[in-house]
């Protein structure tokens, strides 16, 4: 998508209020993006709806192109929509002890997030969690979970072959009582489809057990069966929330915006992995980004709007016309443009930088952990050094090395990148050079 809407960013200039023309452009690009994540067609028809009327006529933010604006719109509502921001997306740990019942077709996940959910109970939250094995449909299902307990040191409550899945469950309370542990957490049987016998069992032990939550486990891979499986659990037996497996796949995650808008079920955790450790609690904001594939975008949107301090950057422009620029100025447009990320697509929100950016030492500079050791070397000199770099003889580069933990080579490399950012300045300045030249050809820039 990002490609796509660098064309936009392009194609629309100017400002004040969004214009139903601008909004219809980026738009469009955006059902798509939904579409390719595997979002519903008819969600994303609504949302994209919902987004246009809220968008046309609203102001264009200064810094901000029009399609960049729609872009901040569409992102703060598929966030909404995802959850918001206050929490829905929580567990409910409240119970006494909190019981957590996991549910869903065989292969989905259950018994490795059971696992992990255990996990992320005893080491982010200090819980004393019960695994407890209720999945008798499947042979290999019980060893499969006091394998997992057993790598992790967590305790797992089990009975032979041939017991009754309701039963496990009743007992496990009991159990976990003996133990002193204070949250269960159930893995139930899951058939290949829904399956009615299936639904009996997960609504009876629903209805003995009175769990805090329900969770659906879903496979993100699946997409829209995902969706059409979240519907037929939630109207049989009820859900509370949803656990998004197999995220670290080539799943977008439009199953996540599907499901919510469907059933209004909250996500909870995301499966990321098949490792113990591979479970996140999950983000409206960063599944948002995900969804639209474009986070670099949307990070400099928001960021851009934090860190330019528009006064800065006139004053930058101010130096750079006068042809001064000095070795403060270039820590100042550092730090902001590395507090901006991505160095390629910084390069339109700051007219008097564009072009003279896509030098490859510039980008090379921002990368990495350089501009930690270029603020270190700059902070080590004496203001006159630093207004007036070109006093920086051996003696005074030996001192500012030892000051600042680097060495006198980085500090050669460094006021050598510096040198080269003034000449080209100066040429961007005086109007001559060979850099100056390109700048003509290619319009307008700085
Ligand atoms: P169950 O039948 O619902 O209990 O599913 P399992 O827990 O046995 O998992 C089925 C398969 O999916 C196993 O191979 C897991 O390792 C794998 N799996 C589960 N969660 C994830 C995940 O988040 N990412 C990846 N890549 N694999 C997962
Ligand atoms: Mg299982």
């Amino acid at each position: 998508l990002s490609k796509r809407l660098e064309g936009i960013f392009n194609n629309l200039s100017g400002q004040g209020k969004l214009t139903e023309e601008d909004v219809n452009a980026a738009l469009r690009e955006v059902r798509i993006a939904l579409i390719e994540a595997d979002v519903n067609l008819k969600v994303a028809r609504q949302f994209v709806e919902r987004v246009k009327e809220k968008a046309i006529g609203a102001d264009v933010l200064g810094s901000l192109s029009p399609a960049q604006q729609v872009l901040s719109i569409v992102n703060d509502e598929l966030i909404e929509v995802l959850g918001g921001t206050e929490g829905k997306n929580k567990l409910e740990l409240s119970g006494n002890p909190p019981v957590i019942m996991l549910v869903g077709l065989q292969g989905s996940g259950k018994t490795t997030t059971a696992a992990k959910l255990g996990r992320y109970l005893r080491d982010k939250q200090g819980m004393r969690p019960l695994l407890v094995a209720a999945d008798m449909y499947r042979p290999a299902a019980v060893n499969q979970l006091k394998a997992l307990g057993k790598q992790l040191q967590l305790p797992v409550y089990w009975e032979q072959m041939g017991a009754d899945p309701v039963d496990i469950c009743v007992n496990a309370l009991e159990h976990a009582r003996e133990q002193a542990c204070n949250v269960i957490i159930l893995d139930t049987a899951g058939r290949l489809n829904i399956d009615e016998r299936m639904m009996e069992e997960v609504r009876t032990i629903r209805s003995r057990v009175q769990p805090h939550e329900v969770l659906l486990v879903a496979d993100a891979m699946t997409g829209q069966e995902a969706v059409r499986v979240a519907k037929d659990f939630n109207e049989a037996v009820s859900l509370t929330g949803m656990i998004l497996t197999k995220m670290d796949g080539d799943a977008r995650g439009g199953a996540a915006l599907s499901i919510r808008a469907v059933t209004g079920l909250p996500v909870k955790f995301m499966g990321v992995g098949e490792k113990t450790d591979a479970l996140v609690p999950f983000h409206p904001d960063r599944l948002a980004s995900r969804i639209l594939g474009m986070g670099d975008v949307l990070s400099l949107i928001e960021q851009a709007q934090e860190a330019i301090d528009e006064e800065e950057a006139l004053k930058a422009q101010e130096k750079l016309k006068a042809g001064k620029f000095d070795l403060e100025d270039f820590l100042t447009a550092m730090r902001q443009l590395k507090r901006m990320g991505p160095l390629r697509s910084v390069m339109e929100m700051l007219p008097g930088f564009n072009k003279l950016l896509q030098m490859p030492e510039m980008e090379e500079a921002l990368e990495s952990d350089q501009l930690k050791y270029v603020e270190a070397m700059i902070l080590s000199m004496t203001k006159e050094e630093r207004r007036n770099p070109d006093i920086i003889n051996g003696s005074r580069r030996k001192r500012i090395a030892a000051g600042s933990g680097t060495k006198v080579e980085e500090l050669n490399a460094l006021l050598k990148q510096f040198n080269e950012m003034r000449s080209v300045f100066r040429q961007i300045s005086t109007g001559k050079g060979p850099f100056a030249q390109l700048m003509r050809q290619y319009g307008k820039g700085g």
